[in-house]
């Protein structure tokens, strides 16, 4: 029988597993409610690794065809180390070396990363960005997070903060705060959360209508409200998607001049909910842009949605065991 990877993306409420095969095709997937009840860790990683165990025996597998662990988590990661510190959504405290704590079940590698760099990783393995080696995938959820692939490799920087994109600022007049503690990074006007806080500011200024103003006034605004309304052609929510578009725009053509990816891949919720916005930062984008190289970096919609951080959790050990050891 075929080798396999197990593969874990860690969430604040649930962890979604996935076992892979050596050319990184899914064979299974499935999930387990997230256990938050010790700060250490320790009770959330052995539950992964009792499901596992479960899994690999149903499939007829045992642990001696298990290549290595990958796994995603949504904090800063020490790459090097597998060290995350301090994961606020899973309410761990400090610094959690989650490598050593899984290296006391298994024998075989594991590999640890931020959520927001193995989602990338998935999308350039298996996702909008297969094929290529320099893609870049910019996550638009509640927050605003990416993940860097250059030379077919994770940009984790010095310190692991690499492609921390979110806290990039944009809005120069600095008007909302941030969760890093600073204002004005982009994810205050270009995430689901951008998106109200712009539209909580530019609503007072309002002198036209707008089929959201009841959603506004009773705090029920949603990006996607936007987006929608947007689309039906709301002069105000055009408006908003516009703002919001030429922030993102701005930050791919920074992405582009610094690190020139095949494709910008654009994720997360709020991807999904608006291809108007998607439209927008394109023709943005081009209007930012001038040189060829940069018109050859291709914006694109990600594929894999909710299993890009599985993927890419798997694809740790593609790129960093089997690619490193010349198997592939
Ligand atoms: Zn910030």
């Amino acid at each position: 029988m075929s080798k396999i990877i197990l593969a874990a993306d860690v969430g604040g409420t649930t962890c979604k597993l996935g076992i892979f095969d050596e050319q990184l095709e899914r064979i299974t997937k499935w999930s387990i409610d997230t256990d938050t009840s010790d700060s250490s860790g320790y009770n959330l990683l052995k539950n992964i690794y009792d499901s596992f165990v479960a899994q690999v025996a149903n499939l007829n597998y045992n642990f001696d065809d298990v290549l290595g662990v990958g796994i995603g988590v949504p904090g800063p990661v020490e790459f090097e180390t597998g060290t995350v510190n301090g994961a606020v959504n899973l309410y761990w405290q400090g610094n959690v070396n989650v490598r050593d704590i899984f290296q006391q079940f298994v024998d075989c590698p594991v590999y640890v990363d931020n959520d927001a760099n193995v989602a990338a990783l998935g999308e350039k393995h298996k996702g909008a960005g297969e094929g290529a080696e320099d893609v870049v995938a910019i996550t638009l959820g509640t927050g605003l997070g990416g993940g860097i692939i250059s030379n077919g490799e994770i940009v984790h920087g010095h310190n692991g903060s690499g492609a921390e994109i979110g806290h990039f600022r944009v809005d120069h007049d600095q008007r909302f705060n941030c969760n890093c503690g600073k204002s004005g990074c982009i994810e205050t006007v270009a995430s689901a959360t951008g998106v109200v806080n712009l539209v909580n500011f530019y609503y007072p200024k309002l002198t036209f209508k707008s089929s959201i103003l009841e959603l506004i006034k009773n705090n029920k605004v949603t990006a996607k409200a936007v987006f929608d309304a947007a689309k039906a052609g709301d002069q105000f929510c055009i408006f908003i998607t516009e703002r919001v578009a030429n922030y993102i725009a701005y930050l791919c053509s920074i992405i582009s001049v610094t690190s020139n990816p095949k494709y910008i891949v654009l994720g997360g919720g709020m991807s999904t909910a608006g291809l108007i916005l998607i439209e927008n930062i394109k023709t943005e984008y081009h209007n930012l842009t001038f040189t060829p190289a940069q018109h050859n970096t291709e914006i694109v919609q990600a594929q894999l949605g909710n299993d890009a951080g599985i993927t890419g959790a798997a694809g740790l050990i593609y790129t960093y065991v089997l690619e490193k050891d010349g198997v592939k």
